[in-house]
């Protein structure tokens, strides 16, 4: 086929392989740079003595976003990817020996909510009720359209975002309206932890967020069968069935730009020419690495970045009973945590932990009676702080943590460890000063400053993945990849 239109893709990241099996349905000739070995980006997976882990994404919401693109491809989605939801999801656990489940739906949730709190079951509906109807008042607006075409200001959508401008939270903070919302610290402390879904602080970032919650109570959250890498080997070996042609070991070194167009990538082997690239390399260092003289939209590359994170992968010689796939241990003072990760930049004494254990559901990630350990906390981005002095004070904050609250000792439990901290992520994925979601949306005005996903000033150059709009996540992503490849007729 002579005449058959061809798109690079830099990145072999969730939004990128979203992009390359939406550009393959569209006809073009695809292929993808990746500068690992492997697929995935942030969505991988590493081995260590018996123990799987997935590196980087744990809480899955939205599977229909992965289920389209496999229909999309012809196929039947049960073929590649399979999942199961979760009920619970969560099981959250205070420094003063409450435990809470965050159970799926309204009526489940709220139930054992009001059950251990002080607040009513009929409060926290409402304060659902409330974040669904600012979910589907902006999600047309922020997330399923680009923010940067005149055209898409002109619609219903945004026509019914404006008459209700007052209810989707533009004007308050996360933390402000789960306290006007809640008495009980314990609530207000679990619905400000989603504002860490995008790097962000509770305290800062606008309430207008508080759709997470929706997402994952109402919605869904869910578990893909064999772990969060099958998200990528699914989709990869979608494109690879469907003719995509995936190039790993293979950074791109240029994006090769004549009379302001878009021409084509430069490797190590030379320059390929295309008729569209689309860059799902984090926004900041595609402008800084791959075409270092063309102009920078200033503004938007140097808002400041999210957070990061320090992670244990830990084998764990020993199955925990009280735990479930998804914990959180928090800390008692979240302000003074979230002010030590932005204001001081460094890590906190006494750290919320996630951890996450993929063996409760798939038994084979750990060897008989033990469990993958996914041990996180957030930390600062990467701004030439000691690392390895925080990875040492984290280590032991988080161990004493899990044994006060857990009533164990698990130091003598560890059999095996790797650690990942924003160093790391930074040279893994090359997430500028290794932010895991780009920009924070740490104003009002964040949304409107994550890159489009085209450029104004070169033809034929596009955008796609967790550092420009609509953002980080994997639901996000493959939105993104969506809307990019939408633009591109
Ligand atoms: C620890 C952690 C926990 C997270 N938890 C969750 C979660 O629970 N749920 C959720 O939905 N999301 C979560 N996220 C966020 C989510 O993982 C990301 O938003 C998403 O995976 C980003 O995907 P992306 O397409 O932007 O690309 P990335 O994953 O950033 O991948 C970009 C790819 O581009 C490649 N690349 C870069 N430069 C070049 C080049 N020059 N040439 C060739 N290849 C290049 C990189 O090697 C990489 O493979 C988490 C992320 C991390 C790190």
């Amino acid at each position: 086929m002579d005449n058959q239109k061809s798109c690079a893709i830099i990145g072999a990241g969730i939004s990128g392989i979203g992009a390359s099996i939406r550009m393959r349905n569209k006809g073009y000739k695809v292929v993808v740079y990746e500068v690992n070995a492997f697929p995935g980006g942030k969505l991988s997976s590493e081995s260590n003595k018996g123990y799987r882990f997935d590196m980087g994404p744990s809480v899955f919401t939205m599977p229909e976003y992965v289920d389209e693109l496999i229909t999309l491809s012809g196929k039947n989605p049960k073929d590649y990817f399979n999942y199961v939801q979760l009920d619970p999801v969560y099981k959250y656990f205070f420094e003063d020996g409450t435990v809470l489940d965050s159970f799926h739906g309204k009526k489940g949730y709220a139930k054992e909510m009001a059950a251990k709190t002080k607040v009513k079951e009929q409060e926290i509906i409402n304060y659902l009720d409330k974040t669904e109807e600012m979910y589907e008042l902006t999600a047309e607006v922020f997330l399923h359209n680009s923010l940067h075409k005149f055209k898409n200001f002109f619609t219903k959508a945004v026509a019914k975002g404006l008459i209700n401008f007052g209810k989707i939270g533009a004007f308050d903070t996360m933390n402000g309206a789960n306290e006007k919302a809640f008495k009980d610290p314990h609530l207000v402390q679990i619905f400000n932890r989603y504002s860490t879904y995008n790097g962000s602080s509770p305290y800062l970032a606008p309430a207008t967020l508080n759709v997470i919650p929706h997402v994952e109570i109402v919605k869904g959250a869910y578990y893909p069968i064999g772990g969060m890498y099958s998200i990528t080997s699914s989709l990869v070996k979608l494109g690879k069935d469907i003719g995509i042609d995936y190039r790993f070991g293979t950074p791109v070194k240029e994006i090769v730009i004549e009379n302001g167009t878009a021409k084509g990538i430069r490797t190590n082997h030379g320059i390929e020419k295309y008729d569209v690239v689309i860059s799902n390399m984090d926004v900041y260092n595609t402008y800084h690495k791959l075409m270092p003289t063309a102009k920078k939209p200033e503004k938007i590359l140097n808002q400041p970045k999210s957070s990061s994170g320090i992670i244990f992968y830990w084998g764990i010689k020993h199955s925990f009973k009280e735990l479930g796939l998804h914990n959180i241990l928090f800390s008692e003072n979240y302000r003074e945590e979230f002010d030590t990760i932005f204001s001081k930049k460094t890590i906190y004494h006494d750290p919320t932990i996630y951890v996450n254990i993929t063996s409760k559901h798939t038994p084979s990630d750990a060897p008989p009676g033990c469990e993958n350990w996914f041990a996180f906390i957030n930390t600062p981005n990467n701004e030439g702080q000691d690392w390895d002095k925080l990875i040492d004070q984290a280590r032991e904050a988080m161990i004493k943590k899990v044994n006060r609250i857990l009533k164990t000792d698990i130091r003598p439990m560890i059999e095996c460890e790797m650690v990942f901290d924003p160093r790391v992520i930074e040279k893994r994925t090359s997430s500028a000063f290794g932010a895991i979601y780009g920009n924070s949306s740490n104003n009002k005005f964040a949304a409107f400053l994550r890159h489009p996903n085209f450029s104004k000033k070169i033809k034929n150059l596009y955008f796609c993945g967790g550092s420009v709009h609509p953002g980080p996540s994997i639901p996000l992503c493959l939105l993104s990849a969506k809307i990019t490849t939408d633009l591109i007729k």
